[in-house]
């Protein structure tokens, strides 16, 4: 039996790459994205990295600002008010993961939904709510480009999503729905239940966003499915998805890698809402 393809995020990213590039010169003002980091996270450290040189080659200025980690919640908001007032400034993300003293919600409702792009805003999730435009999350979107890249019509599939988090599963819901897969949305209760091989079972399209490794069988996998595997996992000096992979590539018919799928495509849908918030401005 045929192996499945891999559906790889780099080069869906560089087409994407060019427009934004394209949309960029067009701005009068070269777009500015305000980065914030809390602390010395290493994780947050290396993602600050990538965006820094994703925005460099798109022509996109990236300003990182750096805050002492015992920056008080209080400190941090007013810090993005000022932000938000900041005629320079077409964007604003915030390094996740926060210290714990800081509350991440209510920093994500303290941004300027039209600076909002990585979509964390009530605004912003209630537009996805509503099907209207607004910036939508950078990984679900990302998911939804890979998605796009097969060139299937995501038309009555049976779309099963792993997980229910903000940043992904949620998102990735409404955008399913928007496209009109029948969806079905897996969580902790449905594994607590007992019923998540079921669900996985009849999948058609596989998105797997949940941070736990192997979560997923190989022989689980629907023949002929797609399969999206969001998930990050430092296994040693490995980096794996939820999915075991080298068995449910015998099954599906397109899949993604770890590392190597959606990771690289996150970066540039960020940049893409970046443009995308500097022309509504300008
Ligand atoms: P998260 O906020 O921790 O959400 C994980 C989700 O999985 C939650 O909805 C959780 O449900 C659910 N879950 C936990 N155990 C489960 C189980 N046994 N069965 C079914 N569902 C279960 O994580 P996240 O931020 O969405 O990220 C998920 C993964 O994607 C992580 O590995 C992260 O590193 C990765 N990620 C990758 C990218 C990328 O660009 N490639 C971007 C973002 C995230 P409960 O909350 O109810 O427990």
């Amino acid at each position: 039996m045929a192996l499945a393809r891999l559906l790889e995020g780099k080069p869906v990213a560089e087409k994407i790459k060019l427009e934004i590039k394209s949309q960029a010169q067009k701005l009068k003002q070269q777009p500015v994205l305000a980065s914030v980091l809390v602390g010395d996270n290493p994780g947050a450290a290396s993602y600050v990295k990538s965006q820094a040189k994703t925005a460099l080659e798109l022509g996109i200025i990236y300003k990182l600002f750096q805050l002492d980690k015992d920056t008080t919640e209080q400190a941090l908001i007013d810090f993005i008010l000022k932000l938000n007032l900041d005629k320079t400034v077409n964007g604003i993300i915030v390094q996740m993961p926060l210290p714990q003293h800081i509350d991440c919600r209510k920093i994500s409702e303290s941004l300027a939904p039209f600076k909002d792009v990585e979509g964390l805003h009530p605004e912003n999730t209630g537009k996805l709510f509503l099907s209207r435009s607004g910036f939508a999350s950078c990984t679900a979107s990302a998911v939804m480009e890979l998605l796009n890249s097969t060139g299937v019509d995501l038309y009555g599939k049976e779309a099963v999503v792993v997980g229910h988090s903000e940043i992904a599963g949620k998102p990735l819901a409404f955008l399913l729905l928007d496209k009109f897969a029948t969806v079905t949305v897996c969580h902790i209760g449905t594994s607590k239940a007992g019923k998540l091989e079921e669900h996985v079972r009849r999948a058609e399209v596989l998105i797997v966003a949940v941070g736990k490794a192997g979560l997923i069988k190989g022989d689980w996998v629907k023949e002929g499915a797609i399969v999206i595997d969001v998930g990050i996992n430092r296994i040693g000096a490995k980096i794996i998805g939820d999915v075991e992979f080298e068995k449910a590539q015998k099954h599906a018919a397109y899949i993604t890698p770890v590392p190597g799928g959606v990771g690289p495509l996150t970066v540039t849908m960020l940049m893409r809402n970046l443009v995308e918030a500097a022309k509504l401005q300008q």
